[in-house]
């Protein structure tokens, strides 16, 4: 069996005293979307701000591509390949659009391919390149997901962290967003760890679930079993 591109093991984090994940262990293939789904203060964001480097673990393992994450810092994650767009977007709302999305390609050597990166980003993205001189704050929440994504992509990551794309869009540009995710999957390999509390949605695109359920992780499976096992989706998902 081939390595997973990212395996969790044993995985405890909180905020100072109060222990918030418990024991999370998962595997995650690459080239696989997985949707991490669960009630709110289940510990979905928790678990990706531990992914990131942004929170550090109390105790277990985070191996990336074959390799520990323990003490490496965030800024080196990047270069590794893993990119984490946060809950909230993270946009610089006094910058461009251009500006902010060449922060994403600022520590890239290849200066060359950070602007063909940049390109291919304004190709996905239409409105973000017809606003390249609008300020961030001048966007709507829709388009100020794509910026953050977008910054994200040019970084060329393997693995993307992404925290609930759909808060606060309207259905059809949440649909647009999981479209691009598949299409990023298929067409670049990019792996993809989506927290999502549309599950529905989550589940259309994704390989495999992860539910997650007072910092633990209740059930992962395939998302096919997810969608269609009555059983897991009552207990877990509430639909
Ligand atoms: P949501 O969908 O509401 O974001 P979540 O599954 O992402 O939920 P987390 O945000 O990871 O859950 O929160 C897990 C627990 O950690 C909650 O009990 C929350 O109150 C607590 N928590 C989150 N952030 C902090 C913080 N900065 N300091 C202390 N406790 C926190």
């Amino acid at each position: 069996m081939t390595e997973p591109l990212l395996r969790v093991e044993g995985l405890h984090a909180g905020y100072g005293a109060v222990p918030v994940l418990r024991d999370v262990g998962l595997s995650v293939a690459a080239r696989t979307i997985t949707a991490v789904l669960g009630a709110n203060g289940a510990g979905k964001t928790t678990l990706l701000r531990t992914l990131s480097g942004l929170l550090a673990p109390t105790a277990g393992r985070i191996v990336f591509d074959g390799a520990d994450l323990r003490g490496v810092r965030v800024e080196r994650l990047v270069h590794r390949g893993l990119a984490h767009v946060p809950e909230g977007r993270g946009v610089v709302a006094e910058l461009t659009v251009d500006e902010n999305l060449r922060l994403g390609g600022l520590w890239r050597r290849d200066r060359a391919d950070a602007r063909r990166a940049l390109d291919e980003v304004y190709h996905l993205f239409e409105p973000l390149a017809r606003r390249r001189q609008h300020a961030g704050h001048q966007l709507s929440g829709g388009e100020r997901q794509m910026l953050a994504l977008g910054r994200a992509l040019v970084a060329r990551p393997r693995l993307l962290l992404l925290d609930e794309p759909s808060l606060g869009l309207a259905p059809r540009v949440t649909a647009q967003i999981m479209a691009l995710l598949q299409r990023l999957r298929d067409d670049t390999g990019l792996t993809v760890l989506l927290v999502e509390q549309n599950v529905r949605s989550a589940l259309s695109v994704a390989d495999q679930g992860v539910v997650m359920s007072l910092g633990r992780v209740a059930a992962a499976t395939t998302a096919t079993r997810l969608r269609d096992d009555e059983h897991l989706r009552h207990a877990y998902l509430g639909f």
